[in-house]
């Protein structure tokens, strides 16, 4: 490369990230093969439209390319092309959601997500995003004691409310989410059923966390979490008389987006075919063993775990606990200060309010942590019980 400035701040940035221990839950480490095909010169193609319907010339590769994203979509979460249609051209997570309510809900409808505070996404109706301005989010949260889903809360609200879409799957809730009982949910409310697996997709493909599939009208899903690719987007629709399809493919172009990123595409398909492979079934399991031995190991040293537990990639760790040391000493740490503390020993994380949280979004009374990027970099149960020792002591002298 011949700008030297930025080849520098690649490579510092390189050197930071293999010096660090990782345990954001949304990042990932990509293969080297995804980062070839989407540095490539597939960059340089405009090819607005679909396959087969495309407003430039030359798009015959291209189409190729979207086709066998489209395809291995499919073969990764194991669908039958009769019963679900694939749109792989949104730029990112919040441009696939936006488009769904776009092509789903009126003006000022009802999307029923489930409220920032608890664990939901931006995207999910909050006043600050597009998608809480131009609709109206009722919003749902986690039970008191439990930090729990109540179902039956969400049933009473959805036959209440009657929103037009009730959305599922969130961003920092840890445990598996009963599928078949959103689903009765959302028919309660008569709702269409949308599952964001943005954070579980890797776990949902490699069998390691429930297919919302079979109950879902709708799943949208980023590929740069668990699924380890890059920046990008997909949704899936069921193909029926509601035409979904068609009309979330109008809201996706020309509604929201001009070209897709065709580099972004053809690293999509890399992944997805990684994905399907037998030694990804594998790190999606470890993705998992991992992250319960990092918080059982955690909770020994007297960490409140929320929800008391995790059977996903993530979870949250109340670090705070009402301000004070428990009788094993822990405690007592604003999500701020543990974040803060933990980088200065090289242990990234980020700080995340807890349900009910009592201090404010910019110091919360918690961490997130996950461990897919350091499983991706062969870490197993014995080096995540390592980390828990360090991040005990690191917080401890806090
Ligand atoms: C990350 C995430 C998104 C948004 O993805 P971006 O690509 O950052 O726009 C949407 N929904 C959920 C649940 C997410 O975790």
């Amino acid at each position: 490369m011949k700008d030297t400035q930025i080849k520098k701040l690649i490579e510092a940035e390189k050197k930071r990230q293999k010096k660090v221990i990782n345990l954001i839950p949304s990042e990932n480490y990509l293969s080297k093969d995804v980062l070839e095909a989407l540095g490539s010169e597939l960059n340089d193609k405009y090819c607005e439209g679909y396959p087969g319907r495309r407003y430039y010339g030359g798009n015959g590769i291209m189409d190729k390319i979207e086709l066998l994203c489209i395809d291995r979509a499919l073969k990764a979460f194991k669908l039958d092309p009769k019963e679900w249609h694939v749109n792989v051209q949104p730029h990112s997570g919040s441009p696939a959601n936006l488009a769904v309510y776009l092509a789903c809900v009126p003006k000022e409808g009802k999307i029923m997500g489930m409220s920032l505070a608890h664990g939901g996404h931006l995207t999910h109706g909050h006043k600050v995003s597009a998608t809480g301005k131009l609709w109206t989010q009722i919003p749902y949260g986690l039970e008191p004691v439990t930090e729990v889903l109540n179902y039956d809360q969400l049933r009473e609200m959805a036959m209440k409310e009657k929103p037009v879409i009730i959305v599922a799957g969130y961003t920092a809730y840890s445990r598996f989410i009963d599928w078949a009982k959103m689903r009765e949910i959302a028919d309660a409310g008569n709702s269409l059923l949308m599952v964001d697996m943005s954070h579980i997709a890797g776990l949902v493909a490699g069998g390691a966390y429930p297919s919302p599939f079979p109950f879902a009208d709708i799943v949208t899903t980023t590929t740069h979490k668990t699924l380890r690719g890059p920046r990008s987007a997909i949704i899936f629709m069921r193909k029926d008389e509601r035409e979904l399809d068609k009309k979330i493919d109008k809201a996706v172009f020309p509604g929201l987006q001009g070209g897709p990123h065709m580099n972004q595409i053809a690293a999509v398909a890399v992944t997805l075919k990684e994905a399907s492979s037998p030694s990804f079934k594998k790190y999606a399991a470890q993705v998992v063993k991992n992250t319960k031995v990092l918080a059982d190991e955690l909770h020994k040293y007297g960490w409140r775990v929320v929800s008391g537990g995790t059977d996903s990639h993530l979870f949250l760790l109340d670090t705070w606990n009402n301000g004070v040391n428990n009788e094993k000493g822990a405690g007592g740490v604003s999500g701020k200060d543990a974040s803060d503390k933990l980088e200065k020993e090289g242990i990234i994380v980020n700080k995340n309010a807890i349900p009910f949280d009592t201090r404010p979004p910019a110091d919360p009374s918690g961490i997130r942590l996950g461990s897919a990027a350091e499983t991706t970099r062969g870490r197993k149960e014995k080096d995540f019980k390592a980390i828990a020792k360090r991040i005990d002591k690191i917080l401890r002298k806090a």
